[in-house]
């Protein structure tokens, strides 16, 4: 160890001064071999050798205290080990931290480029799908303009080949119609096909019979009267003429003379005056007062319950006296006029057109007691539904069972509306009829 500076007081550095002026003054003597080396006594080399003396001091008393240390605690070495162990590992995860750092803002950057890239190629996406459209279109329209005549001609083609499919359809639809209307005729009209037997046509005319009873149930005579004379004489008055003028007629008549003795004593231009509107009035006046007469000269003043009488008084026939018979008497009889005889030869029960012929016909058909009400509701049928000349075959309910069926009109509209009466929504015959008439009475006659 070389010598310890040493540290002098304020006093010193005065002794110092004088000193150095001594020293200045002369010229520095030779040291002497052995001599120890002065102090230096420049005050500022004094003061940093002051304090390289301190720092050495310092350092010498730091290293010392560390030598001390270490010779002091030799037995613990793996502590200092261990915290440059821990210095190392905090180095190593501060390391790893700024590494991590790192990654992350560069995958950052990287996710925002892509973002970027991205979006700009989004942005870019529909500038280029509008132009592919663009293009498109054009191509389109021009493979239209080219295509234009070809496709013309292919829809001309086809709209021709779609007329003969709907023509050859509608004809096959045509044919097919044909088919079944002849069918369905062929069904509805079974006699037409092939001779039909005496007892099928007697089935089939009982069986128009029971149609018949369930289509006008309420079927009665059509003209008013309150005893056999005044129903004779309505009927006698009906002859060429409609039930409703009969009707419209009888009540005057009846007020003025109710009985044959009555009618027997008037004047014939007086009854001819009172039957006028029922027409052939001169011919009608002189068959009333033959047959008043007679019933008051032959019969006592009443109408006889016998076929045989009946057709002896004037202007009385089959037909008149079946009617007088059957409704005033509750004889059966079959009142052949001119509506049943027409429906009873469509219906193929008689082929005659004398009325004393078809009635001997249709009697041989249907037992005696559905004699009257088969007369109403044959008349019925004439008169609402199977007409002369149009008959509404259409709207006819024992079509099925006609053999006549299509001599009127078949449309089921149009032959709707050829119903008369009540099926037709219009007033019956009769003034006063019988209360379980579904249709409406008919009006009295209007004054002159
Ligand atoms: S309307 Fe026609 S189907 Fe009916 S009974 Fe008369 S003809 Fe026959």
């Amino acid at each position: 160890m070389g010598e310890q500076p040493s540290f002098e007081g304020p006093n010193a550095d005065k002794s110092d001064k004088s000193s150095s002026r001594v020293v200045s003054g002369r010229k520095p003597a030779g040291r002497k071999p052995g001599a120890s080396r002065p102090a230096v006594k420049d005050p500022m080399a004094n003061t940093s050798a002051r304090k390289t003396s301190v720092i050495k001091t310092s350092a010498s008393k730091t290293s010392a205290g560390k030598k001390a240390a270490v010779k002091q605690t030799p037995e613990k070495p793996a502590a200092a080990e261990k915290a440059v162990m821990k210095k190392a590992v905090m180095k190593k995860a501060a390391a790893k931290k700024a590494a991590a750092k790192k990654a992350v803002t560069t995958r950052a950057a990287a996710t925002k480029k892509a973002a970027v890239g991205k979006t700009s190629a989004g942005a870019e996406a529909p500038a280029a799908e509008k132009a592919a459209g663009t293009k498109k279109a054009a191509a389109t329209k021009k493979a239209v303009a080219t295509t234009a005549p070809a496709a013309a001609k292919k829809t001309a083609t086809k709209a021709a080949a779609a007329k003969d499919t709907a023509a050859k359809k509608t004809a096959a639809k045509k044919t097919a119609a044909k088919k079944t209307a002849t069918k369905t005729a062929a069904k509805k009209a079974p006699a037409a096909r092939k001779p039909e037997s005496r007892v099928a046509m007697v089935r089939r005319a009982r069986r128009i019979n029971r149609e018949l009873a369930e289509l006008y149930p309420y079927a009665h005579p059509e003209l008013d009267f309150t005893n056999p004379f005044e129903l004779l004489v309505a009927t006698v008055l009906s002859a060429q003429t409609t039930d409703l003028r009969v009707n419209q007629t009888t009540p005057r008549l009846f007020a003025v003379c109710p009985t044959p003795e009555d009618m027997a004593a008037m004047a014939p231009e007086r009854l001819e005056e009172l039957i006028r509107p029922t027409g052939f009035f001169r011919a009608k006046t002189r068959s009333l007062l033959g047959l008043s007469a007679a019933l008051r000269d032959r019969f006592g003043g009443e109408v006889p319950g016998r076929l045989e009488d009946l057709v002896t008084l004037p202007g009385v026939g089959r037909k008149t006296a079946n009617v007088v018979l059957g409704n005033a008497f509750g004889v059966p009889g079959i009142t052949v006029d001119t509506h049943f005889g027409r429906l009873a030869r469509r219906f193929g029960w008689t082929t005659q057109e004398d009325a004393d012929k078809v009635e001997a016909d249709v009697a041989a058909i249907f037992p005696k007691s559905e004699w009257t009400m088969l007369s109403h509701r044959v008349v019925f049928h004439g008169r609402r539904v199977c007409h002369s000349r149009k008959p509404a075959c259409g709207a006819c309910p024992i079509a099925p069972l006609c053999p006549a069926y299509g001599e009127g009109e078949t449309d089921p509209e149009k032959a709707k509306k050829l119903l008369k009466y009540e099926l037709g929504g219009q007033p019956g015959q009769r003034l006063k009829p019988p209360a379980d008439y579904p249709g409406q009475p008919a009006p009295p006659m209007a004054a002159p």
